[in-house]
């Protein structure tokens, strides 16, 4: 059996990663985002679940009670796409789990069952996660699709829906027409990041004819003064709910694809059109139409108004036509005539082909939109704040019957996981929960004001979204997951069926035991909320008073929760709803404590893609490198939240370098003699203590990688600078051997157990206590005095490279003591004429004058040894210097030869020297 499998057996047969709730002892609860498992686990997943490892590892040695809890979600509709596609042979499927997941001929047969490739790859997850390590309490596990999960679900639907907080009504979704069934992100194959725009289209008018103009800011309407339509393209002439539209050929398209009913009349050429007038709808003007080649037929309607007040693009564009049409201002920001003209002279666009454009109108956007207001002539909207007028017009134009709604996707294709081109669908019964409610988004906010977020940056990000979230559909026709208890030919999707779970973990394994259909909504209202009658809801459950109230208890135990981990391209939905939905259903002091968001992962440089095979299986990964490699390669090469790059070659040195560290331990560990403590052996214990409280603060902010530099890499420079240094002392490569496996074992376990087991240990490290922190342990001299031998060398070497020949003797002249009293005066910002006060620095004015021009206070160290403290650091090294440099050296306090008056060049701490 080799040492991985032997320490995981060992940790299994204890039992250690078990949380059980004692009160006695301070609890730490985290979690990160349960896998969703339809393929294999490769060494991007590996670094998502390797952080809370490591952190949950720690804050085991440091005596918390850790909880560590690991499930599988397999809610939607993605592995139906995947049976599907594996039912009728789909090459590029069966290539990517043939091939690249290696599942065998049998069992990739039965993956045309769904339920059968989530059973198959969270075993396999289960056997990575374990061979990696990491400490996660099993007896907790679940799949999404348990009964006791669904009843779970069905409790935060009724509790949500009772709050007004699930709405109904007509919705536009991301539609599969093939699987007749809206799409979430997890089950498209192209255009994951597409979102839905929402344009208000204002219908101008040419007699009976409309131009149904498309925009993101209807507000601005009152400002345009003119029309842009292109000349090059041919448009249509349809039939929309009885009026005759202008629309491009793409545009009819979508509209028909969302499901209105667009008839095709005839087609007209942009050309026909321009030079005619058209009416705005808000204020009965006319304005003329012009041509512009940059209209897209594929962006919206075809049918561009123009603002050149508020739009800089527009400006320009009126600007290269050398139009004498005016910009119209009606929004007021500062007194500023016309935004949009101001922000294009302020960034010095030239012409509608500079890239600058876009960074302007964003520009206007942001100003416009935090501090504009509507100027005070237009009317009925005069003085309101653009964003409020912004709201205002779109539904009095929707009322009017002057405009309406168009949709398109932010980017295409989106192309399903079946394979087929997705639309945007308008769902007339559609389920949505609520994230427009204003006083919902003052709750979420002020949970996300009272926890912590790593990185800090990222604060902003939450709060955006936390603001521009909308409404969104929390249901699907098809799919695995817990019906809507209201409404049962709905089923919960997976982003919305994934918000509080972490409440469920505290408690799954209790739920076990109990019939799913005796897990009454009261039952999760006692234990979450306390409500209710206890021995009404115990004997509906048909479980014992005490029960229940053990389950209660436990929940109550690990609630809040400490830390949140997810990756970043959940920012905007996961983890925002996370916050959301904990702050509808708990009292505010059990709302989440901290959020983690990690970067993402690359492979030699280039994104990771299972659909493109650019990924390594972590069991490759693992059987080529061993676990401890994989772990420390990963931790090391980047922080949590900074995107990562797996490259073999560096993945190999990490090999190396774990390598020469157990050779160091091992070597500390059989070394026997009983030579007496030293300034060398002072200076390793002070760099090991000073480590410990480097790793320490570095761990508790999640700076793994920070962590690892001073615990691992610094650190093995350390041992062997003392090994090159002196005759090693056994006694303190045992202290450090001792403290140093402790505190390496959150990161390699495997390792450092074998290694604590060499020492002698009976107890597993993993359960030993971290190492703290010892200020008084940390002796600054002899740091300081190292520092000076290591620095001496380096000067003798520049020396040397400059001469070329080898040295016969080096002589080192220390600075008198009159040097150090001028470097202590000068630190106090004493004045020339100040320091010739002092009778001991008068005598040396000549030379006092040309040391304070030459210095820079900030350059004078922080501790500066008296002359007797330098010679005796000098005389500690002089034997080692003696063998590194194959020459003698000669100290000198008051120099008794001095040939080449290198005495004068001496500073304190930086000794004058003479080669030769
Ligand atoms: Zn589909």
């Amino acid at each position: 059996m080799n040492a991985e499998d032997k320490w995981i057996k060992r940790w299994r047969d204890d039992d250690i990663f078990k949380a059980e709730p004692d009160p006695e002892k301070k609890k730490f609860f985290l979690t990160v985002a349960y896998p969703y498992p339809s393929g294999s686990m490769h060494v991007g997943h590996g670094r998502t679940y390797t952080v809370p490892d490591v952190i949950a590892r720690f804050k085991r040695m440091q005596g918390f009670n850790v909880l560590f809890p690991m499930a599988w979600h397999v809610t939607g509709s993605p592995v139906l796409g995947i049976a599907e596609r594996i039912k009728v042979g789909d090459p590029k499927t069966l290539r990517i789990y043939g091939d690249l997941y290696r599942v065998p001929e049998k069992e990739l047969e039965s993956f045309k069952e769904p339920l059968n490739i989530v059973k198959y790859f969270s075993k396999e997850y289960r056997e990575n996660m374990v061979r990696l390590g990491y400490s996660i309490d099993w007896s907790r596990q679940f799949l999404t699709t348990t009964p006791q999960y669904s009843r779970f679900i069905t409790w935060q639907f009724l509790s949500l829906r009772d709050k007004g907080l699930v709405g109904k009504g007509e919705h536009p979704v991301r539609y599969c027409p093939r699987c007749d069934n809206p799409v979430g992100d997890h089950d498209l194959m192209e255009g994951e990041s597409a979102s839905i725009n929402e344009f208000v289209v204002v219908k101008f008018r040419v007699d009976d004819l409309i131009l149904p103009a498309a925009t993101l800011r209807p507000e601005t309407v009152f400002g345009v003064t003119n029309m842009w339509l292109n000349p090059k393209i041919t448009y249509l002439k349809v039939l929309v709910d009885g009026e005759e539209w202008l629309l491009s050929r793409e545009a009819s398209d979508k509209m028909r694809e969302c499901g209105r009913d667009v008839k095709k009349l005839g087609e007209v050429s942009g050309e026909e059109l321009i030079g005619r007038d058209c009416v705005n709808p808000v204020n009965n003007e006319s304005v003329p139409i012009l041509a512009a080649s940059f209209v897209d037929p594929d962006y919206a309607t075809g049918v561009v108004m123009s603002v050149p007040a508020h739009a800089p693009y527009d400006y320009v564009a009126l600007r290269d036509l050398k139009s004498d049409i005016k910009p119209k201002t009606i929004i007021d920001l500062d007194g500023v005539d016309a935004p949009a003209k101001a922000v294009v002279e302020e960034l010095g666009i030239r012409s509608q082909k500079d890239n600058k454009l876009e960074e302007a109108t964003e520009v206007v956007y942001r100003r416009e939109h935090s501090r504009g207001r509507m100027s005070s002539f237009i009317e009925g909207y005069g003085g309101l704040p653009v964003d409020e007028a912004r709201v205002k017009i779109s539904s009095d134009l929707a009322v009017s019957g002057d405009g309406g709604l168009f949709y398109e996707f932010s980017e295409s294709p989106v192309v399903c996981r079946c394979g087929s081109k997705c639309v945007i669908k308008l769902i007339k019964d559609q389920w949505f929960l609520e994230y427009s409610s204003p006083e919902w988004k003052d709750k979420t906010l002020n949970c996300l004001s009272n926890l912590s977020v790593v990185p800090s940056e990222t604060r902003q990000n939450f709060e955006y979204f936390i603001g521009w979230l909308k409404n969104w559909a929390c249901t699907r026709r098809v799919g695995l997951g817990t019906r809507l208890p209201w409404d049962d030919k709905w089923i919960i999707e997976p982003l919305s069926d994934s918000t509080i779970y972490m409440a469920y973990y505290t408690i799954a394994h209790h739920l076990e035991g109990i019939d799913a259909s005796k897990i009454s909504r009261e039952f999760f209202d006692y234990v979450f909320l306390g409500s209710g009658d206890a021995v009404e809801v115990a004997e509906s459950a048909e479980i014992s008073s005490e029960v229940l109230e053990k389950i209660r208890a436990e929940f109550l135990y690990w609630y809040p929760l400490d830390w949140r981990l997810s990756a970043k391209d959940l920012v905007g939905n996961h983890l925002t709803f996370h916050m959301f939905h904990h702050t509808a259903l708990f009292p505010d002091e059990l709302w989440p404590q901290g959020i983690v968001v990690f970067g993402m992962g690359l492979l030699e440089g280039e994104k990771m893609s299972s659909s493109k095979g650019n990924i390594i299986l972590l069991e490759d990964a693992i059987e080529k490198y061993g676990s401890d490699v994989v772990r420390l390669f990963l931790m090391g090469c980047a922080e949590p939240w900074q995107d990562f790059d797996w490259r073999s070659e560096l993945v190999e040195n990490t090999g190396r370098k774990l390598k020469q560290y157990s050779e160091l331990i091992r070597y500390s560990i059989d070394l026997d003699n009983s030579i007496g403590e030293r300034d060398i052996d002072r200076w390793l214990l002070s760099r090991l203590h000073e480590s410990v409280r480097e790793t320490t603060e570095a761990l508790d902010s999640f700076q793994i990688r920070k962590a690892l530099q001073h615990a691992f890499f610094e650190f093995i420079r350390h041992v062997n600078w003392y090994l090159r240094r002196c005759e090693p002392r056994a006694e303190t490569l045992k202290e450090v051997a001792d403290t140093w496996i402790r505190l390496m074992a959150p990161f390699t376990p495997f390792t450092c157990e074998e290694l604590w087991e060499s020492a002698g240990n009976k107890e597993l490290v993993s359960l030993s206590p971290y190492p703290v922190p010892s200020p008084d342990e940390v002796d600054d001299s002899v740091l300081v005095g190292e520092e000076l031998v290591k620095a001496l060398m380096d000067d003798v070497r520049r020396i040397l490279e400059v001469t070329g020949s080898k040295p016969g003797k080096i002589h080192v002249y220390l600075a008198p003591d009159w040097k150090r009293l001028l470097y202590g005066e000068l630190s106090s910002g004493k004045s020339m004429g100040e320091l010739m006060k002092n009778p001991e620095l008068r005598v040396h004015g000549k030379e006092v004058a040309s040391i304070v021009k030459n210095t820079r206070v900030d350059e004078i160290p922080d501790l500066v040894f008296s002359q007797k403290q330098e010679f005796e650091s000098f005389t500690g090294a002089k034997s080692f210097l003696e063998e590194v440099f194959g020459c003698s050296f000669v100290l000198y306090r008051s120099p008794d030869y001095d040939p080449k008056n290198k005495a004068k060049a001496s500073r304190p701490m930086r000794p004058g020297i003479y080669v030769e």
